[in-house]
């Protein structure tokens, strides 16, 4: 009985697949008949089965998983914009017009924070000295101003849409991870 029970578990480590070709093979060797497979017999195969073979394709599952996040992230269409690259501009609601622009734009003046656009940064060129770049022209060049005069929304200069700022105007998602350098905590 107990030589039945180690031989059927030995088989069942081997072959984490319940198969159950060799048991029955050995079992009908040892002269044990199929009734004299008790409940505990039972048992102990469905532990074995379930711990050792569960567990082995419960890794071999996730690791899998984990490969397809990883590749996947690398394709993913950024979740904010889902991958238009911008996104209809919170302020004016895509209408390019607000009516509270020319109240921030007087708060701003006031508070001294008008001045160069934010899409617009100075780039060091090691040829030709310090430019102005003006970021996302490419992208904002296919979204053209909606309204323009009084009250025109400041937040997207009345285009209606903004850069996405979630993926930077790539549209593609980003790594969480990958947003931050070394650098970013280094002073
Ligand atoms: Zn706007
Ligand atoms: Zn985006």
């Amino acid at each position: 009985m107990m030589l039945a029970a180690s031989a059927v578990l030995c088989s069942a480590f081997m072959l984490p697949t319940p198969v159950p070709a060799p048991e029955t093979h050995s079992i009908a060797r040892s002269g044990i008949s199929p009734q004299m497979l008790d409940m505990d017999t039972i048992g102990g195969i469905a532990i074995a089965l379930g711990g050792v073979g569960g567990g082995i394709a419960l890794i071999a599952l996730t690791e899998k998983a984990g490969q397809r996040n990883e590749e996947a992230a690398n394709e993913q269409p950024c979740v904010v914009c889902k991958g238009a690259r911008v996104v209809t501009c919170p302020v004016c609601q895509g209408t390019g017009r607000d009516q509270y622009a020319d109240l921030v734009k007087g708060v701003r003046e006031a508070a001294g924070e008008v001045g160069e656009k934010t899409t617009v940064i100075t780039v060091d060129d090691w040829e030709d000295g310090p430019k102005q770049v003006e970021l996302f022209k490419e992208i904002l060049s296919k979204y053209p101003v909606k309204y323009s005069g009084s009250g025109t929304c400041i937040n997207c200069d009345g285009r209606g849409v903004i850069v996405c700022d979630n993926c930077q105007g790539s549209g593609l998602q980003p790594r969480f991870l990958e947003r931050y350098s070394p650098d970013d905590f280094m002073d």
